[in-house]
């Protein structure tokens, strides 16, 4: 290997140029850098709409990148072949990526150092995807942390590097390599016309999400802890579908947060936004421990409850037709902007697995290919908690109301009001785009009836707590 020798940057969930180690680490190393990016099975196995969002980040920092003078490569394949073929195609004598922590991420980064490997050539994973590495983190008799809050207590006082600004430059190869066109990988296609419906709300890039954030911290963060559980209202800082992508890392949320003060100068509203952060580390910890976190319960004796698989009560949650007005609101809201607020989430997955009995992993799937922040640790260790199955769950006899819930938290119905149309007489175009985002064939009209609930709040709650007496474990 000389200095001079290209180096392979292969991009995945890292669409960023600050706060990106291996940018940083590229661009100070003074070789030529030739960005990429894999359609691999990963990319083409990513449900509808996360995979089309990540179309969109990949089109967005592919133009970040050729404004600095540099590009991004587009190729199709398996990683492991491609980048090996790459590497020879250019000479490079590296490839370095940012780590991800899920099981087939993982397998493939061995696949891809393995092949790299046999052809000499370097390979090396960097992190930025979380603030710290899972491995650091353990408990003292070792492992990792199953509960929150002494997760919390262990990293608090650890420091988090200040993230490095996005180097000016990348060095240009002599030649360019070929580059298939992001049109041609149709990374959209299954939206369908879901696509129009949701695209208005989104949030796209390195550039729209520091935005973001800037607007959060200043005008948001520091009524986080009273507002972040009113769906009705702006109160969170929406950055979930950023970090899933990479398009913001999470050092610069922190610091951004901090601003420069210790945690014990924050008020609560910061305070409490950083620890969101740190749920988010819980998760990925949690599953780079037990990777089968997406699939499987993490109490092993939930794989024997009789939950029901699927059946027309769920699919009457799909549709936002449950008659619960908390659960259809949620659900209308995702399927218009592709996200759903975070007590939104813990009320239709309580609802689904706890009023309905259906399995967790059928809204979890669900969820998966629906949510453009979907994000695999924080998805799934949501669901496991609001299934009462999971580390530091809802307790499984916890069961939401939802009529409550939703006197509590949006008292003004300014939420019901935005996302059900049926029984108003002029609905909000919020409410009616929702009839544009869903499939024709639901057959769906804003001058339906609403339904009568298909379970009632107390009945539901009544028939789960008799099933968990139940259980065998
Ligand atoms: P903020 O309130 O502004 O929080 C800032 C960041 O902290 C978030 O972007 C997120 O990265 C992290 N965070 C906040 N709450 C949580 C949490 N409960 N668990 C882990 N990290 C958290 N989050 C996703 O990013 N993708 C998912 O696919 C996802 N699915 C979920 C499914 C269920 C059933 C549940 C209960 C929660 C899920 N969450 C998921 C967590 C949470 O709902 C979202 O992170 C949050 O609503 C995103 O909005 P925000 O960025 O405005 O969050």
């Amino acid at each position: 290997m000389t200095d001079d020798a290209p180096l392979i940057l292969w991009f995945r969930r890292d669409l960023r140029l600050a706060d990106n180690p291996v940018v940083t680490a590229a661009a100070e190393s003074g070789r030529p850098v030739i960005p990429v990016f894999v359609h691999d099975d990963v990319a083409a196995n990513t449900p509808a709409a996360p995979r089309w969002r990540w179309g969109l980040g990949v089109e967005r920092f592919a133009a970040a990148l050729e404004e600095m003078g540099s590009r991004l490569v587009l190729r199709a394949g398996p990683a492991a072949e491609v980048l090996a073929a790459l590497a020879g195609e250019t000479g490079a004598a590296d490839v370095w990526w940012s780590r991800l922590y899920d099981a087939d991420a993982r397998e493939r980064d061995d696949d891809v150092s393995d092949a790299l490997g046999k052809d000499g050539i370097g390979a090396k994973a960097w992190p930025g995807h979380l603030l710290f590495e899972p491995w650091t983190v353990q408990t003292k008799s070792g492992g990792p942390y199953k509960v929150y809050t002494p997760m919390w207590n262990s990293v608090r006082d650890r420091d988090v590097p200040t993230p490095e600004a996005a180097p000016k430059s990348l060095r240009a190869p002599e030649t360019w390599p070929e580059s298939d066109a992001l049109a041609d990988w149709t990374m959209g296609a299954a939206m369908d016309r879901g696509a129009a419906v949701v695209a208005p709300h989104l949030v796209i890039g390195e550039a729209a999400a520091r935005g973001r954030l800037e607007t959060f911290v200043a005008e948001r963060m520091e009524d986080y802890d009273r507002m972040r559980d009113r769906p009705g209202v702006e109160g969170t800082s929406g950055l979930s579908e950023n970090l899933t992508y990479g398009e913001v890392g999470p050092r610069t949320v922190w610091h951004a947060a901090l601003a420069g003060r210790d945690l014990d100068e924050l008020g609560k509203g910061a305070g409490t936004f950083v620890k969101e952060i740190v749920w988010r580390e819980f998760a990925y910890h949690l599953l780079h421990h037990f990777p089968a976190l997406p699939e499987k319960s993490w109490r092993a004796g939930w794989e024997r409850f009789p939950w029901r698989e699927d059946n027309e009560d769920a699919e009457a949650w799909r549709r936002g037709r449950t008659g619960m007005p908390f659960v259809d609101a949620a659900m209308r809201e995702m399927h218009v902007t592709g996200r759903m607020h975070n007590r939104a989430r813990m009320i239709v997955a309580s609802y689904l697995t706890k009023h309905l009995m259906t399995h967790w992993r059928i809204g979890h799937d669900f969820f998966v290919s629906h949510l453009v922040d979907w994000d695999v640790a924080n998805n799934a260790l949501g669901w496991q908690w609001a299934a009462g199955c999971g580390p530091d769950a809802s307790p499984y006899f916890r069961v939401f109301n939802p009529e409550s819930q939703l006197e509590k938290f949006d008292p003004k119905g300014a939420y019901a009001g935005r996302w059900i149309a049926e029984g108003q007489e002029e609905p909000p175009e919020k409410a009616l785009a929702f009839y544009e985002a869903v499939p024709r064939s639901w057959d769906l009209s804003p001058e339906d009836d609403y339904p009568d609930p298909i379970v009632g709040a107390s009945e539901g709650r009544e028939r789960a707590l008799e099933a968990y007496k139940a259980r065998d474990f």
